[in-house]
């Protein structure tokens, strides 16, 4: 069955609101092991949304909808449907009724345009809204086009999703497929090309499987997507033998979350010194819920005069080894370390840029790793501007921890 999704809004082709809609319906119908095999975006012209509706009656089996469905001009996606599948227009009694008791529980009385929101095609049914006023459509069979499914949504993503469950979702089960299964495993420290050779071999051993190698400043994620979950099962055991240590976490966790479970696991804690990345690694860790249990704290020292006055480093020795620099990040691991009283110590200076820092160039990263066996530094130089330094640094400073801690699997 081929199922297109459109987005009816001016408003979403530009950057003022992105389309949810349609990646939240591809996410329902994969649960219900429906394929997404289109989704356009479609701004409110008649023009423009008649031509594409009238190519979605003829190339799809289910059509999904959203936006148009409100009092206002530009609202007019169940109009040109009526008109272009040529019947009229007809006032639902449910719904005029439903909008008046809206308006009613609110003291408002509703204005006149809102009366057009109860015309619902002919031989269409109107699905309630039970939080807004504009009701919904399902057209199953319209006239010329036998076995095609058209079901019209409110753009407001509350209401589409309320109505989803109670009106999409019982008429859809019937006609799903077996729902899909996803594999994510997370990898740190690796590139996506290397990734991408490394598992190249074994991707087409499971070719039945969907694969997407999605990248972000802060990891790579290798999804895999199928029916079958002993075919994902398999898809795993295959993998982690050619990952290895650079698996960081399968499932739905990310760097932090291994890092935590880990840590939790062996009774430690960490507590962080962050020069360069300004906050971003306790943000990632505090982001967990619990994260407490294991991460104790730390101090963002931007500064020199931070470096000294909240982690206590000589600021002659400071200005002798550089504010960026392996020793000094050394040094801030050690003392936030000390300062309070945790496993391990995490620190990192660094030149994020746009200038030079010193004789830093832009992207200089010096991590520094104390904990109960020996101290590891890592310096890094790393590509992007300003923002993209901070993350990757970021990344790659939790990233040693969580070798350094054996932390694999969720
Ligand atoms: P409408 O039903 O077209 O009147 O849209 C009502 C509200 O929902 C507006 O604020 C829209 O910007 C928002 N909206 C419409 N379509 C989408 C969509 N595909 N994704 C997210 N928000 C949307
Ligand atoms: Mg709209």
């Amino acid at each position: 069955m081929r199922i297109e999704c459109i987005a009816i809004g001016t408003e979403l082709l530009t950057t003022r609101r992105l389309d949810t809609n349609s990646v939240w319906i591809a996410e329902r119908l994969a649960e219900l092991g429906l394929g997404l095999h289109r989704k356009t975006a479609v701004g409110d012209s008649r023009e423009d949304l008649a031509e594409l509706l009238r190519e979605a009656l003829t190339r799809s089996d289910l059509i999904l909808t959203t936006g148009g469905l409100g009092p206002t001009f530009d609202d007019f996606t169940k109009e040109l449907f009526a008109e272009i599948l040529g019947v009229g227009l007809k006032e639902n009694a449910q719904s005029r009724a439903d909008m008046l008791a809206f308006y009613e529980a609110r003291k408002r009385v509703p204005p006149p345009a809102n009366f057009k929101q109860a015309l619902i095609p002919e031989g269409a049914e109107a699905l309630r809204n039970a939080v807004g006023t504009a009701p919904g459509v399902y057209w199953q069979d319209p006239p010329g086009h036998p076995g095609k499914r058209i079901l019209m949504f409110p753009g407001v993503p509350r209401e589409m999703k309320r109505m989803w469950e109670e009106h999409a979702v019982p008429r859809l089960r019937p006609l799903a497929g077996r729902p899909m299964h996803t594999l994510r495993m997370v990898v740190g420290g690796v590139p996506e090309s290397t990734l991408d050779q490394r598992t190249q071999e074994v991707r087409e051993q499971h070719g039945h499987l969907e694969w997407t190698i999605l990248a972000s400043l802060t990891q790579v994620e290798l999804l895999a997507r199928g029916v079958d979950p002993e075919a994902l099962a398999r898809a795993r055991a295959a993998f982690e033998p050619i990952l290895g240590p650079d698996l960081a976490c399968v499932g739905e966790g990310n760097l932090e979350d291994a890092i935590l479970d880990r840590l939790k696991a062996r009774g430690e804690t960490l507590a962080v010194a962050e020069s360069m990345p300004g906050g971003l690694l306790a943000s990632r860790l505090t982001a967990i819920p619990g994260a407490s249990q294991a991460f104790l704290g730390g101090a963002t020292v931007y500064s020199a005069t931070a470096k000294t006055a909240l982690l206590g480093l000589d600021p002659t020795l400071l200005a002798a080894e550089g504010t960026v620099s392996e020793a000094t990040s050394r040094r801030l691991a050690e003392a936030v370390r000390a300062r309070l009283g945790a496993t391990w110590g995490l620190a990192v200076t660094g030149n994020a840029g746009p200038g030079a820092e010193g004789d830093a160039p832009v992207g200089t990263v010096h991590i520094a790793l104390v904990g109960p066996g020996a101290t590891q530094v890592q310096s890094l130089n790393l590509p992007g501007d300003r923002n993209e330094v901070q993350l990757r640094g970021a990344a790659w400073s939790l990233d040693l921890l969580r070798r350094a801690l054996g932390a694999q699997g969720r």
